[in-house]
């Protein structure tokens, strides 16, 4: 099948990380080979239709009739998985602003402005080691499965880079068992270590 598999195209405002707040036009790609049991967009795993590349620009230069200035967030499912090469590349000829969410298990050397990588605990939270020099950011879900040892193996090689603690569940618990976390990671000397939160719930908005 000739093409990029999308699950939807949307704006919205990016609701996670350091880019938080900004006016987004968002390019969800169908498909991840991980399948984590806590992910948010499960319908995006094998929901979506072929489109080629002429089709998402024309897509997303009619959202930037009505948002101007907005970002371009490639996400997923994983977005890695597909060949997207083009895609950026003529995004970036339009001189627009190209962030992508990966989970971190590939690596394709594009010319994005903004890398947010997502490690999860079902690859042992590996990071392509060609990825790591490009990370502009980190999330991790706070779950059982994260711990102070895992984001200082992390950490330790992305010593400068801002990794986002967030709780699996909106729950009072699990903001209590991530801030407690956040508290051991900056006593323990990782500074680059932030509380996060996902601002798009709150709003309950995409
Ligand atoms: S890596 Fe991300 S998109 Fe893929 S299953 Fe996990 S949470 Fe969902």
């Amino acid at each position: 099948m000739e093409g990029i598999k999308i699950n939807e195209i949307f704006w919205s405002a990016q609701g996670e990380g350091v880019r938080k707040g900004i006016s987004s036009i968002f390019v969800r790609l169908a498909g991840c080979s991980l399948g984590c049991t806590y992910c948010d967009s499960k319908s995006a795993w094998h929901t979506g239709d072929y489109f080629t590349t002429e089709k998402i620009i024309s897509m997303i230069e009619q959202f930037e009739k009505s948002y101007p200035q907005s970002q371009v967030v490639i996400t997923g499912g994983e977005p890695l998985e597909q060949q997207i090469e083009e895609l950026v590349s003529l995004l970036k000829e339009k001189g627009l602003f190209v962030a992508i969410e990966t989970n971190g298990n590939h690596f394709k050397d594009i010319p994005i402005d903004w890398w947010t990588v997502s490690p999860k605990d079902v690859s042992d939270f590996r990071i392509d080691d060609k990825l790591r020099m490009k990370i502009s950011e980190i999330k991790l879900v706070v779950n059982d499965n994260l711990n102070f040892e895992v984001i200082r193996s992390i950490s330790g090689k992305n010593i400068n880079t801002p990794i986002f603690l967030q709780p699996q569940f909106p729950d009072p618990d699990r903001f209590e068992v991530t801030f407690k976390l956040f508290e051991k990671c900056i006593r323990g000397g990782f500074s680059n270590v932030r509380l996060g939160v996902q601002m798009h719930r709150s709003f309950n908005i995409k």
